[in-house]
């Protein structure tokens, strides 16, 4: 098929036009999250950025394979291999072990994505599924002398690479500092930049999940998952690897140097990367504490899809700052199309020219550097044009299927009626578990927590208190 969709590929450092290694194939990896909490709308403006990616490729007719991975052991709180294991600091907090955290979190996770419509990826897979293929593609690594045993973990020896800092034109000093948020130095190391493959010997005495390996009893890092988890899928040649800005490095550079080691040539042709999401206090991060979710948005009344919108009305390799003001502009804007979509009638014929005309420039929108707020205005340009209502609903129901923001769902209240019986039920019962766990009886603040869910209301620890929502 004809090639035409361009997009800025971080390894390349510029605006290269999309050829796929298959003709009208795509293999498409996507990082996960790390499930030790719930995604925060900042991680969910990179899933909704590659959301629109892989759907703009569908529309315009790939037939794309997406996979992502759930990091659900080995991500440090420090990207480069230091600090607290993320899931044992999750299972900690909340007094669980770590695969109910997991289990949790993964969940928590994909109705963040059904709210606002983020397609299920083809593949999805937890790392402790995958402990076999970390294992081989160590081994490998250990056979042709990229790897390394030292203090009983296992390390990339990144000295042996041509190249270690491919995607990257930062110096690197300033890199490292990027990523040593708590300077820990690991004297195992040979050189500053190697990295942690599997470890042994843990700092985490604790550590729940751990697996036989010939190098001991241990677990893997946290790199290794995304490399052996795409090729398990996708094959050793990829076409598009994504991931928020904050990946570049350490994590993807390091994806890249040992996927290229293991397999003995290039791996992923096309490296996308959306920029973060803010406050006004700098980039959004999960180790915060209080941050931003989907079901805090629900529960102050805003339709998540409005937050969709939000994020498709700027460029993703822009930053973008939250805030409520603008949030609620883009309510009232978003309303307001929803109307306008309303009160068409279907009438008169569709016009296959007209029709085609502006599925074209919807296309060409997309094609150039995934514009997708050029793609909004096509919409709204075409709602304006002169042709049959008809062709209208048939443009809308079509560049629905990659913006998808329910455009021909009609207007809805959002905010859910609260029953005033209820409400006192749910003031109650969180005293009671406010008492429960006071008294460090866990058991019955669980129990409570589930009573309530089971009557649709769920509940959010916050740094202000505990905040409840109906499901
Ligand atoms: P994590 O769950 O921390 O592994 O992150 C999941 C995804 O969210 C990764 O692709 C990150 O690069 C991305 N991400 C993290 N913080 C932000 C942010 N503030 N804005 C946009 N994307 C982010
Ligand atoms: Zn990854």
């Amino acid at each position: 098929m004809e090639n035409k969709v361009s997009f800025y590929n971080t390894l390349t450092k510029k605006i290269e036009l999309f050829i796929p290694n298959t003709d009208g194939k795509v293999g498409l990896y996507t990082c996960g999250p790390t499930v030790y909490h719930f995604a925060h709308i900042g991680n969910l403006r990179s899933y909704i950025m590659e959301d629109i990616l892989e759907k703009s490729l569908r529309y315009i007719g790939y037939d794309v394979k997406r996979v992502m991975n759930i990091t659900d052991v080995g991500h440090l709180s420090s990207d480069a291999d230091t600090g607290e294991d993320k899931m044992l600091k999750g299972a900690k907090r909340e007094h669980k072990t770590v695969m109910e955290i997991a289990a949790f979190y993964t969940d928590a996770f994909f109705q963040d994505c059904k709210d606002l419509n983020i397609k299920r990826p083809d593949v999805v897979e937890p790392a402790t599924n995958c402990v076999p293929e970390f294992i081989q593609m160590i081994s490998g690594l250990m056979e042709k002398g990229y790897a390394y045993e030292s203090g009983g973990n296992i390390y990339f020896d990144t000295s042996k690479l041509k190249e270690y800092y491919v995607l990257s034109s930062q110096s690197e000093d300033e890199l490292l500092s990027g990523v040593r948020d708590d300077v820990e130095v690991d004297d195992n190391k040979k050189n500053k930049t190697d990295f942690v493959l599997w470890f042994t010997k843990s700092k985490f005495d604790d550590q729940e999940l751990k697996w036989d390996s010939p190098w001991g009893i241990g677990y893997p890092g946290w790199h290794i998952e995304c490399s052996a988890i795409s090729m398990k899928h996708l094959g050793e040649y990829m076409d598009i690897h994504c991931g928020g800005i904050d990946n570049i490095f350490p994590h993807h550079t390091n994806e890249i140097a040992q996927s290229e080691a293991y397999i003995g040539h290039k791996w992923c042709n096309y490296w996308f990367h959306v920029h973060h999401l803010n406050d006004k206090s700098g980039k959004m991060s999960k180790s915060k504490g209080d941050f931003l979710t989907v079901s805090l948005l629900k529960s102050k009344g805003y339709n998540p899809l409005v937050y969709r919108m939000f994020c498709l009305q700027s460029h993703y390799r822009k930053p973008l700052e939250f805030s409520y003001e603008v949030l609620d502009n883009m309510s009232a804007a978003y309303d307001k199309l929803i109307k306008r979509v309303a009160s068409l009638k279907e009438e008169g014929e569709v016009d296959q020219v007209k029709f085609d005309e502006f599925k074209t420039k919807f296309e060409d929108a997309f094609s150039n550097d995934l514009n997708s707020s050029m793609a909004i205005t096509v919409l709204y340009d075409m709602l304006k044009a002169d042709m049959s209502d008809k062709t209208k609903l048939a443009l809308v129901k079509s560049f629905d299927e990659v913006l998808s923001l329910d455009l021909l769902s009609g207007p809805k209240e959002t905010e859910k009626e609260v029953d005033a019986d209820l409400e006192a039920f749910v003031l109650a019962k969180i005293e009671e578990r406010k008492a429960a766990k006071k008294e460090k009886d866990f058991a019955k603040a669980d129990a409570i927590r589930n009573e309530l869910l089971e009557k649709g209301v769920v509940i959010e620890d916050t740094r202000e208190g505990v905040k409840w929502k109906l499901n």
